[in-house]
């Protein structure tokens, strides 16, 4: 169930570690009952995530009459695009040319104004890791940003935690703000989101600098499998 208690507590710790900046916690309900859904939007939450297009389908069409957006953050399937284009307002994990461009096309095919992206960024640099790496992002930047049906947000990160590596994790939110800022300064564009932290180390993706978080089993415990 959504953890009201827990929500609140993670309002302050946003308000203490980033008091100037503007900070969307996104629910990330994969694996949660409608039931919980519902309840952390009564409690305020504005934005929804999922991983999974199916089991998003299922849940939204249950929830239409809810104010809220919803953020796609799973893995991308290609013959997904459409779907994703249809029903979110967030893509959260473009990483090359063909996905953006058939999401833009899904997306002006249906009529919506643009969707809002974030470009997924390998920052451990191990090959097999899903994102795009560091030096090919200015290139697909610049790509999707000539794209109608796309609107580029910023950058998602998605860094292993490891135990007792928390200088580590740092130092990849850290690159991942720098990469941020290259861009814009590279391409004379505002990208305003930093798509970084989860439940485990979501302080000190605060720290360096996310203005989105993807928090799920802070907020409401274990997925169900
Ligand atoms: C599941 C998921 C989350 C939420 O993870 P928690 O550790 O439960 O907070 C965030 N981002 C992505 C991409 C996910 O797949």
């Amino acid at each position: 169930m959504f953890d009201v208690a827990q929500w609140n507590e993670i309002q302050h710790r946003i308000d203490l570690l980033a008091p100037a900046r503007d900070v969307t916690v996104v629910a990330v309900s994969k694996g949660q009952p409608v039931a919980a859904m519902r309840a952390a939007v009564a409690a305020g939450v504005t934005a929804l995530g999922e991983s999974y297009v199916q089991e998003a389908l299922d849940k939204r069409s249950q929830l239409m009459d809810l104010a809220v957006e919803w953020h796609f953050v799973g893995r991308i399937q290609s013959n997904k695009t459409t779907a994703l284009a249809q029903n979110f307002d967030w893509v959260h994990g473009v990483m090359d040319e063909r996905q953006a461009q058939r999401l833009s096309r899904a997306r002006e095919a249906a009529g919506e104004e643009p969707l809002q992206i974030c470009l997924q960024v390998n920052v451990s640099g191990e090959p097999g890791k899903a994102g795009i790496a560091p030096e090919l992002l200015e290139e697909l930047a610049a790509y999707v940003t000539t794209l109608p049906g796309l609107r580029l947000r910023g950058l998602m990160a998605l860094p292993e935690v490891r135990r007792g590596e928390g200088v580590v994790s740092r130092s990849r939110f850290a690159a991942v703000r720098q990469w941020k800022e290259g861009l814009e300064r590279h391409q004379g564009v505002k990208l305003d989101t930093l798509s970084m932290g989860m439940s485990g180390d979501y302080e000190l993706a605060l720290e360096e600098g996310a203005t989105l978080l993807r928090l799920g089993t802070a907020l409401f415990g274990s997925r169900e499998k």
